[in-house]
């Protein structure tokens, strides 16, 4: 087998960075961070739905929906997110009844204030996993308490390996625009030591008949950094994620939470380094998959994504999700934001479903962010596109990103790492492939130790 090494991204004078993958989160997926949301705050949650939706400089908030499906066929090493992979058929009812329940009573609420969904989510564990007819049963309620006929984009997860024909028809049928296909890697012998439920096979038969049928925009997953990675097997990947033609693909470094198979063994083994590639060779491999790309005409649109047509290929609920649109978030363990409150729903099962049969909303913690974390919250997610309009946010926030940021952008531009560009405010491709680690240099002082669940 040949040997080559994918030539490193350039250097740039940047902190001093942890090389080895040990245990613990990256990636930043909101702010302030989920340890400072409590239960004694779901007061103040319950109060903004009674409320009509706060119209701000820029508009009344677009409305989005979440829907999370727990289920999987197999839990994969990787994993942190909380997952069920023993549910049966009467498992699978009671919950979709739950999901059904709990969006009626949030459909009842002044907080709807008569808006639609502009964008819909259904992610998971697998939304996939889901029979046509549980789809059906589903969405078509869903339909009935908040209709969705006005969304821009409805998002879908699936895993290869559930997808049959029969399937993808019926996701299609249900309006989705959105396929995301969560396929990791090609390679049969990395999928399997990685835990996955599916091969490579079926990620060549699903994809062929999800384009064949249409849908409008196909996104496929990988991960770059996976358990017995090699520099072959990586390139190997990217060919066949770049033969696919995807309209977009999310590249994710391998990051080992607490509550991973991975780490489980770590622990048992006594091991602080977890068995999988560094931080600057996740980085390189990354780089290295944007530039095939990039030969090809795609365009780096985030520190996670490439697409193939920037004009064409949207995602709305990510835009959503990063410029502070309500989001209504139902299922286990599930996160949204609504009228400028935080909350995330009871982690496990039960306690969910219980919740939500005893007519209680099923939310476990909540917080309200200041002015100034809302502020730093969709700044920090902007950037993680590249860059950000420093007019856009002084119209939105009354105070210029240069002024209420000047510290940290100081900080970003002594290392290396921040581009300006007339009203543009961005960070070079290096820091865009360490964007999470840098986003901490915006975090409050207070939260600076806060542990990122
Ligand atoms: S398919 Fe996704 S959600 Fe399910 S176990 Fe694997 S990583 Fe977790």
């Amino acid at each position: 087998m040949s040997s080559i090494t994918i030539a490193p991204p350039p250097k740039t004078a940047g902190p001093p960075i942890q090389k080895e993958t040990t245990a613990g989160n990256y990636f930043v997926a909101n702010y302030p961070p989920f340890a400072y949301w409590k239960p004694e705050f779901i007061p103040e949650f319950t109060d903004a739905l009674n409320r009509p939706p706060v119209a701000t400089p820029t508009g009344v908030a677009p409305l989005g929906l979440y829907t999370h499906i727990p289920f999987c066929r197999k839990r994969c090493h990787f994993c942190y997110f909380r997952v069920y992979t023993d549910k049966n058929a009467d498992d699978i009812k009671g919950y979709l009844d739950a999901l059904l329940r709990e969006l009626s009573v949030y459909a009842a609420k002044p907080i709807i204030g008569g808006r639609k969904p502009k964008f819909v989510y259904f992610g998971g564990g697998t939304p996939s996993y889901l029979s046509p007819d549980q789809l059906k049963f589903l969405t078509d309620g869903m339909k009935r308490l908040l209709p969705w006929d006005e969304a821009e984009e409805v998002t879908f997860e699936g895993e290869p390996g559930t997808l049959t024909d029969h399937k993808l028809r019926a996701i299609r049928d249900l309006g989705v625009t959105r396929l995301s296909l969560g396929i990791e890697h090609f390679d049969d012998h990395i999928l399997e030591v990685n835990g996955r439920a599916h091969r490579s096979k079926e990620v060549q038969r699903a994809y062929a008949y999800a384009r064949e049928i249409g849908f409008p925009q196909i996104n496929i997953d990988l991960i770059a950094g996976m358990v017995e990675e090699t520099e072959e097997k990586w390139q190997e990947a990217v060919a066949k994620a770049v033969a696919l033609r995807p309209d977009s693909v999310t590249i994710y470094q391998m990051e080992v939470p607490y509550n991973t198979g991975i780490y489980q063994q770590m622990k048992a083994e006594g091991k602080l380094v977890a068995p999988v590639a560094d931080w600057e060779t996740k980085r390189r491999w990354v780089n290295y998959a944007y530039g095939e790309f990039e030969k090809i005409g795609y365009t780096v649109t985030s520190g996670t994504t490439v697409v193939r047509d920037p004009a064409q290929v949207k995602f709305v609920y990510r835009d959503g999700l990063f410029s502070g649109a309500d989001i209504l978030s139902i299922g286990v363990a599930s996160f949204g934001h609504l009228n400028g409150v935080h909350y995330q729903n009871h982690h496990d099962f039960q306690p969910y479903v219980d919740a939500v049969l005893a007519d209680r909303l099923p939310v476990h913690r909540a917080f309200t962010p200041s002015a100034e974390e809302r502020y730093i919250r969709e700044f920090m997610l902007q950037l993680k596109l590249g860059s950000v309009s420093a007019a856009k946010f002084t119209q939105k926030f009354g105070c210029s990103p240069w002024d209420q940021f000047a510290q940290p952008l100081a900080t970003l531009r002594d290392q290396g790492f921040l581009t300006h560009d007339g009203d543009r405010i961005g960070i070079t491709r290096d820091g865009l492939l360490q964007v999470d680690r840098l986003l901490h240099e915006f975090f409050k002082p207070e939260h600076k130790s806060g542990r990122y669940a």
